[in-house]
């Protein structure tokens, strides 16, 4: 999914799970789940696209759903435990960018390699709209965790 959706599930559950020790490894779990949900990415053909853009785009996706959601959840949780969770759950594309940016091999590729086989593709618009709607229910669900 985008980066958007990433820090937003990672948001949601820095701000319904007080404790850390629980809600930061769910956090690296919620990226390959919700990634198994057919989605569109910034990423989809990215051996098409020069490394600059792909860079500017993965990079303003991430300033993106930072801001959003610490707008959303910032005063719900403490702003460290909320980074945290928010770089927790993008981690696993973090680690892919090394691999899609500058063809560093182990262990970016291994990242790239994984989340490759389990993500599940949709076009646009449909593609959107499952993460909207996967988003929302996670962040409407969560409510009540807490
Ligand atoms: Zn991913």
């Amino acid at each position: 999914m985008t980066a958007t959706a990433h820090a937003l599930i990672g948001g949601a559950i820095a701000a319904s799970i007080s404790n850390p020790s629980i809600g930061l490894p769910l956090a690296a779990l919620s990226h390959p789940i919700a990634d198994m949900v057919p989605h569109w990415d910034f990423g989809w053909g990215w051996k098409k696209k020069t490394k600059f853009k792909l860079f500017v785009q993965s990079s303003f996706d991430l300033i993106f759903g930072l801001t959003l959601a610490f707008l959303l959840f910032g005063r719900s949780t403490e702003p460290v435990y909320l980074i945290s969770a928010i770089f927790m759950s993008e981690v696993w594309d973090l680690m892919q960018m090394p691999y899609l940016l500058w063809g560093w091999k182990f262990p970016f590729s291994t990242f790239y390699k994984f989340q490759h086989d389990i993500n599940g593709k949709a076009k646009l618009p449909w593609g959107i709209v499952t993460q909207a709607v996967t988003v929302g229910g996670l962040v409407f669900a969560l409510r009540f965790v807490h």
